[in-house]
């Protein structure tokens, strides 16, 4: 059984986020952004709330929630932290590719630690040679018997060295053409020859681990294969179709909070003897804000609906979701500052990290160049 987006359970989690954003996530996200250390206390949090099971099914103990509620709720914690909204977009992220190519087996080994929360996951596509390009990885799988051998390495990996639900593509023949010849994997994090690399100092989201996951002579059994050989840039794409509107919802997550912010300072900060928002100029920048903001909510939540739905064909809106709300989140976060002037760059204020955190969206699980090529793919076939 599923929760029903319009169902009163749907909306209880909502207020449950609501309220835990506001008294317990809110007031971590400056020190969380300051330090740049994993959260593990917000990482405990979503785990005994039954957040990050959200997108489990009940059989593996999580709760099934429609994608539009995982995309409401990853935007009502990106409104206090996105370095918290991320741990869900990646629970999802790693985990997807067990959901579509896993067996049964697959799906009862590793789901019920996901769903409780005791494990994270990592989804392992990028190479320092191949990004965009992501056909172009070295990373290799070689079968030996019952078992594959892993030799490679990932890099600016969210989770690395933390998850224990690896997912990795590889390439199991080197000889065939394009992206025909990549698998996909779950490698365990305790498997020996399979370890943490650098970890990356970022911008922003700077609570989540980003690194290297270094493959020397890895070995896994073959029953850890998901799908069949050379399935694996099939189920990394559609993998990433998914759980983009994610990474829109971290977006819009964060310019709703930049947004909010910036109305009550604007009330509040008096110059020329009046406060800041009597003026037209400040109003109207408000306005616009606000218009992109409610605009790419729409866009989001469609697609989320589509996703529910079972529609198939989903994968421009998914692109356009991603591409328009992280566009407009840097210009909403951006915005905010300007409404704060000189406080809005000072560390002091939160919109300034919030424009740092906005930043990412713009980037990871494809660029919105990428985006570009996704929706001008499909609109020309
Ligand atoms: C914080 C962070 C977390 C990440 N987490 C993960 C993760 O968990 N798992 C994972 O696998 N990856 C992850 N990534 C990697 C991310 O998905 C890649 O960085 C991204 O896909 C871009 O690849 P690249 O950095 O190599 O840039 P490149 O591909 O080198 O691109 C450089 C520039 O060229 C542009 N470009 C490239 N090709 C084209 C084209 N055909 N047309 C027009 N422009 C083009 C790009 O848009 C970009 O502007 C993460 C990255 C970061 C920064």
């Amino acid at each position: 059984m599923s929760i029903d987006t319009n169902s009163d359970e749907a909306r209880m989690i909502l207020d449950m986020v609501r309220d835990l954003a506001r008294t317990r996530i809110q007031p971590r996200a400056a020190e969380i952004d300051e330090k740049g250390e994993f959260p593990w206390d917000m990482k405990q949090l979503l785990a005994e709330q039954g957040i990050l099971g959200l997108p489990f099914a009940e059989e593996y103990g999580g709760s099934g929630a429609s994608e539009l509620t995982i995309l409401q709720v990853i935007e009502e914690i990106a409104k206090s932290c996105a370095t918290t909204a991320l741990m869900l977009c990646v629970q999802q992220l790693g985990s997807l590719p067990i959901e579509l190519a896993g067996t049964p087996e697959q799906k009862k080994r590793y789901f019920p630690g996901l769903a409780s929360g005791e494990w994270l996951a990592a989804y392992g596509l990028t190479e320092p040679g191949s990004g965009s390009d992501a056909g172009a990885m070295t990373t290799r799988a070689e079968k030996r018997g019952n078992e594959y051998v892993l030799n490679g390495m990932k890099h600016f990996i969210t989770n690395a060295g933390l998850a224990h639900v690896n997912v990795i593509f590889a390439k199991t023949d080197m000889e065939a053409p394009g992206t025909r010849g990549v698998s996909a994997f779950v490698v365990e994090g305790d498997r020996p020859g399979f370890r943490l690399g650098h970890i990356e100092h970022k911008m922003g989201i700077r609570g989540s681990q980003t690194g290297e996951l270094i493959m020397e002579d890895c070995v896994i059994p073959a029953e850890n294969l998901l799908g069949r050989e050379g399935d694996g840039f099939k189920i990394a794409m559609a993998t990433l179709d998914r759980t983009r509107p994610g990474v829109g919802a971290q977006a819009l997550g964060i310019a709703q909070g930049a947004l909010d912010f910036a109305v009550q300072y604007s009330k509040t900060r008096k110059q020329f003897g009046k406060p800041i928002a009597e003026n037209q100029g400040i109003q109207f920048m408000l306005a616009d804000m606000e218009a992109g903001v409610e605009a790419s909510r729409q866009l989001i939540y469609n697609v989320g609906r589509m996703i529910d739905s079972g529609s198939k064909n989903f994968g421009r809106q998914s692109a356009i979701a991603k591409l328009f709300t992280s566009d407009m989140a840097i210009q909403v976060t951006s915005d905010a500052i300007q409404i704060l002037g000189g406080y809005g760059y000072m560390r002091e204020f939160p919109v300034e990290r919030m424009m740092r955190d906005a930043k990412i969206c713009q980037i990871y699980e494809g660029t919105n160049q990428i985006q570009r090529v996704v929706i001008a793919r499909d609109l020309l076939k």
